[in-house]
């Protein structure tokens, strides 16, 4: 039997801003809601700024001639009005897609192409990849503006690169930003409308865009409340939380924390541009973070580098972690560094599942490795077969199969894929996990392709497709391996009959095509042949177990 979660909560029928901000016009706090670690005085939103910056994005891409259903790319590191970006697009009645600022622009291309964005929105100081990508994907100057952090804006100094304009072009005056009304939904079709494309490999394949709709986003969100309901912290608004935000707000995870939870609970959150671990411990101390939350890599950073120790880290209360697995033995380092008083818990999710389909409830200490209890409205099974229709005894491993609002609309453009990965409801995730009698999961280990390097997503099939480039491959297999406390990729190589290589230059002639976290910092290996099923199908676990036992051996 599926594990169903004992409460159903109701999810509100409305569209996004007005979840978040009530309405066009309601009154709404002037207390700073997102504020940038670099310039906390000065540079700062408040939920009605932040409602402001969004309407004026939202009234200028409609005078840009944005119309309904069409796609907005943003390729930004983590900057104030990266938010505003994403609800000023939903405003105007279009679709949202963020792009890894680390790609080279050959990736950005890709998602330019495939989610047929009308407009790119690109980081100043990635401007030459993001020209490079929308010449390839064929986009004119006029669909381009370059971003910055803002500061060109609030002092009016943003300069245009010739014929590509500055963004501050785009965000129309203060009174026609006042003037915007978005959209208010009435019947669930619409509440089922796509808003945002968060780009995801899923269970085989190139990346794919994901949709998201206003319900997924909401339902999360009303499932997370429901979790904290039991912390008084998040019982009112006045809360003290201090939240710090290092995760990029283009993936599903910190999107949904940052730019729509924390808001809504008037939570304030600290932004950094970009991570970076020691200028995070010092803004932890600086800004008493009360709420961590973080990525397996980090967790393990915090506890085995000395420098952690250095600072004062006090005044956190709350750690949560997500997007990899992280043992028990780690958490048990983590939570020393508080003498226990931190307890840090788990949950599990997936971009195809909006956010987190597990999670702890506030007031529950876990002390495991368990991913917590199903998302309130969810359901999740655990199977051994193929079609979902074989269920696991309790207590065995399987793969985790969900059905709840929070499972994604589909792939765009991608019926095949959809079909596949969507099966009468239910999301298959390709992770193997099992589930305790007291209905806590836990997750064991991944059958899809999926590799995942410091949080972020690496598709084997990508980096295959780029090495069969390779003069000398005839054919090649990339799996994950285990390293320092995270994964890495690495190929499985057959050479063509008479032509050498080495390792070394397999690994090279890949770097300059792929952005940093996809490179093959686990080296490559010469085989005979790549073990395949009888129709193609390459059978990675027996690389994966291959890897295993080397790694044993050493
Ligand atoms: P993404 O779509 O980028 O969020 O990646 C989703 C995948 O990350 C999941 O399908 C899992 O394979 C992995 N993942 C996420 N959370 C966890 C977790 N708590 N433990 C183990 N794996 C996880």
């Amino acid at each position: 039997m599926p594990i169903k979660a004992h409460l159903q909560v109701p999810i509100p029928q409305v569209p996004l801003p007005t979840y978040l901000f009530t309405s066009p016009s309601a009154p709404l706090s002037d207390k700073p809601t997102f504020i940038d670690v670099d310039r906390p005085e000065t540079h700062y939103l408040t939920k009605r700024t932040y409602r402001q910056w969004s309407k004026r994005i939202a009234a200028g891409l409609q005078a840009t001639g944005l119309k309904p259903g069409d796609r907005v790319l943003l390729f930004s590191g983590n900057t104030l009005f990266f938010p505003c970006v994403i609800m000023g697009v939903i405003m105007a009645g279009g679709i949202f897609t963020g792009a890894n600022p680390s790609y080279v622009a050959r990736e950005l291309a890709y998602q330019l192409q495939d989610s047929g964005a009308r407009f790119l929105i690109a980081a100043e100081g990635s401007f030459d990849t993001a020209i490079e990508a929308a010449r390839i994907a064929g986009l004119k100057d006029e669909q381009i503006f370059t971003f910055d952090d803002g500061q060109a804006t609030f002092d009016g100094t943003g300069k245009d690169r010739g014929s590509i304009r500055h963004w501050s072009k785009l965000v129309a005056s203060p009174e026609l930003g006042d003037r915007l009304v978005w959209e208010e939904l009435g019947t669930e079709e619409e509440a089922n409308r796509t808003i945002a494309l968060n780009y995801s490999s899923g269970t085989t394949g190139m990346a794919k865009g994901v949709e998201i709709t206003h319900r997924n986003y909401i339902a999360n969100i009303e499932q997370v409340f429901f979790m904290m309901k039991g912390d008084p912290e998040y019982q009112s608004k006045t809360t003290r939380a201090r939240w710090l935000c290092f995760l990029p707000l283009y993936h599903a995870y910190a999107q949904t924390v940052f730019t729509v939870l924390a808001p809504i609970r008037e939570v304030q959150v600290y932004l950094m541009q970009k991570f970076d671990f020691l200028q995070m411990l010092q803004i932890v101390e600086k800004f008493r973070i009360t709420d961590l939350w973080l990525v397996p890599p980090i967790v393990v950073a915090m506890v085995k580098h000395p420098a952690t120790k250095k600072f004062d880290l006090s005044s956190v209360e709350r750690a949560a972690s997500g997007a990899a697995p992280l043992g028990k033995e780690i958490c048990m380092g983590f939570e020393k560094l508080w003498d226990g008083r931190v307890n840090i818990k788990q949950g599990w999710g997936m971009t195809e599942l909006t956010c987190a389909a597990t999670g702890w409830k506030s007031n529950a200490i876990s002390t495991s490795a368990s991913v917590g209890q199903v998302n309130p409205n969810c359901e999740i099974k655990i199977v051994r077969d193929e079609r979902g229709l074989e269920e696991v005894k309790h207590g065995e491993r399987g793969e985790l199969w969900v059905r709840g609002p929070v499972v994604m609309k589909g792939y765009w453009n991608k019926p095949a894929a959809t079909k596949e990965t969507l099966v009468d409801g239910w999301l298959r995730t390709g992770d193997i996990g099992f589930v305790d009698k007291d209905g806590f999961f836990y997750i064991v280990d991944r059958m899809k392709e999926l590799i995942k390097v410091k949080g972020n997503q690496v598709a084997p099939a990508e980096l295959e497709a780029l090495l069969l480039d390779h003069p000398a491959i005839a054919d090649v297999a990339v799996i994950g391996v285990e390293m320092d406390g995270d994964e890495a990729p690495r190929a499985y190589v057959v050479l063509k009959e008479g032509k050498t290589t080495t390792a070394d230059d397999i690994v090279t002639f890949l770097d300059s095509k792929v952005s940093k976290h996809k490179r093959l910092k686990a080296g490559a290996r010469f085989v005979n042949a790549i073990p395949k099923n009888p129709s193609g199908k390459i059978l990675r676990k027996i690389l994966r177990d291959q890897a295993k036992a080397e790694t044993q051996k050493v």
